[in-house]
């Protein structure tokens, strides 16, 4: 009866990836070089020609697309509070004050009329973020931002594949940030990028990466800025070359199983167990995550341990950031975000990666629906 463990979130690397590793680490150059450049080429060119720059996280990304706006002490800029907390702490990495606004119940992304209400005269920028890779109202969003004159940081951390009316997301808009940890949709084991306006602000972003420093000639070096080190190796950029090349498939694959997902949940499925699917949207999304929202009637624990029982993964993504103790401590408490407050106790992560098969999706929703019977 036993069945194998299925987890919610697996990498699939395909043996000319190992293989480009083996020869990166018998090359003689192991850390930022030609993979690195040849990565950024190509994501350059699917995201529509934009400067594109990698580096070791996508946590970073977005701190040095703030930096770069010149974001810092005195300034707000306002967030979703369902996300990893990464978004709203590289706003405190960088002096300046985060701000949050509550989330569509539907969608589960910040409520653009609330982000919009949230506006003050120190607001500065924006950082939405596409959930499960779900973009938010994009010709929305960019219409608020140009009316209050703000930047945008994407947080597209989980929507590399994802689009908007045809276009890619990343190849239209302000600064967009892309991670490649793990669990992406596309991986280099840990790394990110940021795609970028102008020369002006890809030079800027090489900066930051790395110490500040400017080369010329055989032994010129200046540094003008504070810059970190954050840069990606050629040994990720290696497994990132590999990944990216099946990312139209990966991003058909992950529809395909979300389609499965609500033809075995079935069109009766909220109204009988009381539990919210997620928004059939087959266009837009890569399907990142696949997320329900359960009932109140029993815990997101509860659910965790009994779909663990029948050996199935459940992740959830995310608690509420406002009600971390950082947050707390900067004036935040239960209440102030409802919705995000209700949605992050109860939502949890099915198993969705490229590898997952049908009757992986047909176990599963069997074993949620007899939880939820119980
Ligand atoms: C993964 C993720 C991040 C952080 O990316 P890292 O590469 O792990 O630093 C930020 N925001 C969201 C929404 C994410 O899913």
């Amino acid at each position: 009866m036993s069945e194998s463990f299925l987890p919610f979130s697996r990498p699939t690397i395909d043996e000319a990836s190992i293989a480009s590793v083996a020869d990166v680490l018998r090359s003689g150059w192991i850390t930022s070089g030609p993979k690195v450049q040849a990565f950024e080429a190509k994501l350059s060119e699917y995201f529509g020609g934009r400067p594109v720059r990698t580096f070791n996280s996508g946590t970073c990304t977005m701190e040095i697309a703030l930096r770069i706006a010149g974001i810092g002490p005195g300034d707000e800029v306002i967030t979703t509070p369902i996300s990893w907390v990464a978004t709203a702490n590289v706003i405190i990495e960088v002096g300046a004050t985060p701000v949050f606004a509550d989330i569509d119940p539907v969608t589960r992304n910040i409520d653009l009329d609330k982000l919009e209400a949230a506006i003050t005269p120190r607001t500065k920028a924006v950082i939405p973020v596409y959930l499960a890779g779900k973009p938010v109202d994009m010709d929305r969003l960019y219409e608020i931002a140009r009316k209050h004159k703000l930047r945008v940081i994407e947080d597209a951390a989980q929507a590399l594949g994802s689009s908007w009316q045809g276009k890619p997301i990343g190849a239209f808009g302000d600064f967009v940030s892309f991670s490649f940890q793990a669990n992406k949709n596309i991986t280099t084991a840990e790394g990110g990028c940021l795609v970028l306006n102008n020369a002006d602000e890809a030079k800027l972003a090489e900066k930051y990466r790395l110490q500040g420093v400017t080369r010329s000639g055989l032994d010129g070096i200046e540094v003008d800025v504070l810059g970190g080190k954050f840069n990606m190796t050629d040994i990720n950029a290696a497994i990132g070359l590999g990944q990216f090349a099946h990312l139209a498939e990966i991003t058909a694959k992950r529809r395909a199983l979300a389609k499965h997902y609500f033809a075995c949940f079935g069109v009766d499925f909220e109204e009988k167990f009381g539990a919210q699917l997620p928004v059939a949207d087959f266009e837009d999304t890569n399907w990142h995550l696949f997320q329900l929202v359960l009932p109140e009637r029993i815990t997101r624990a509860d659910f965790m341990a009994k779909m663990l029982e029948k050996n199935i993964g459940v992740g959830y993504h995310y608690a509420p950031i406002h009600l971390f103790k950082l947050y707390r401590e900067r004036g935040f408490k239960e209440g102030m975000f409802p919705v995000a407050e209700r949605v992050g106790r109860q939502i949890v992560t099915l198993p969705m990666f490229f590898a997952l098969t049908e009757t992986d999706v047909e176990r599963t929703v069997g074993a949620v629906k007899s939880v939820l019977q119980q």
